[in-house]
């Protein structure tokens, strides 16, 4: 075996919330609702889900009025200069938000993190609010806002239909996931972090992490709470991006170099970087890479971190 420092283990099963609608539930203002977690196949059951509708909870019922923002966006509602109106004119505004306040307890109270959300929607949107061209208010929506605000890791449901972007949002969430629970006490602990971490973050913002790198380095005592939880919190924003595709190929090839001179092995699947493929291609070279980097104990510093259930750690070890 060579010895080299394997995967984080993330072992709690993930919650993730999701507009209730995505799940299948026909609660959209014509009594519509799609499951689009059909996709995942076997990775649904890989995480809790956590369906809620927060214009459902504002007591509007189902069919009922389509609503829009009236004024710049749903963070001006919280603010209190927008306004939710519906198609007849009805201004709900209070409706609405009792029904997010009463979604954002629920979340709460399920130790949610993270929010699958239907974009376009002027509740649950958050880089739109309107599933036409026509934009009525700007994003993010009522609810949207309220979950971006307090640092929510977002994932647009579309992201599930496609294998490389979904895998993108797999490998963020769990680093997010890792770190914010993470202990982390001295400067030790903050280079242990770093060096999981840095990967990543390079592909996603190498500036940055640059810049990071250089900053760690030259701390010369242990760094009170304040800068820890500030370090974690500028790590949680950063994963809370979207990766490129190109970047995501860079990555895979660098980390693929690196297991080939450790293990002296290749992996059979995995294409040079200036090969012509598909999205779902790329995506199964990435879970090729993340399992044989798993078993040879070779850190794949793209995705710091796994989410392995204990009995299944168990049972890998026999
Ligand atoms: S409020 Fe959210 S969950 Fe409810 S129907 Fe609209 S998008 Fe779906």
């Amino acid at each position: 075996m060579y010895m080299d420092k394997g995967p984080l283990l993330y072992t709690e099963k993930p919650v993730l919330g999701i507009s209730a609608c995505c799940m299948g539930s026909p609660v959209r203002y014509n009594g519509k609702g799609w499951n689009m977690l059909d996709n995942l196949g076997r990775d649904k059951s890989s995480f809790i889900w956590v369906p809620v509708c927060p214009e459902l909870f504002s007591g509007l019922g189902v069919p009922r009025d389509p609503i829009h923002i009236a004024g710049e966006s749903g963070k001006d509602v919280w603010d209190g200069t927008g306004r939710v109106i519906g198609r007849s004119r009805s201004d709900v505004t209070s409706d609405v938000i009792e029904g997010c306040n009463i979604g954002a307890k629920i979340l709460e109270k399920s130790k949610v993190k993270a929010f699958v959300y239907l974009d376009g929607s002027p509740s649950c949107g958050v880089y739109r609010t309107s599933l036409k061209n026509k934009r009525i208010g700007k994003p993010p929506g009522v609810f949207g806002a309220h979950l971006f605000e307090r640092g929510y890791f977002l994932i647009p449901v579309l992201d599930l239909q496609s294998p490389l972007k979904w895998w993108d949002c797999k490998r963020r969430l769990l680093a997010f996931l890792w770190i914010d629970s993470a202990e982390i006490k001295n400067k030790r602990d903050i280079y242990e972090v770093w060096y999981r971490y840095k990967f990543i973050c390079q592909e996603l913002d190498e500036p940055w992490a640059r810049e990071k790198g250089n900053e760690l380095a030259n701390l010369d005592h242990d760094p009170d709470e304040e800068y820890i939880e500030f370090f974690k919190k500028e790590i949680m924003d950063l994963l809370r991006k979207p990766s490129k595709t190109n970047k995501i190929i860079n990555s895979l090839w660098k980390n693929y170099s690196y297991y080939r001179r450790k293990t002296g092995e290749t992996i059979q699947g995995i294409l040079e970087p200036d090969t012509k493929r598909n999205i779902t291609t790329v995506a199964r070279e990435l879970s090729l890479m993340e399992r044989a980097s798993y078993d040879k104990e070779v850190f794949f510093g793209t995705a710091p971190v796994i989410y392995r259930d204990v009995k299944r750690i168990e049972k890998d070890r026999i």
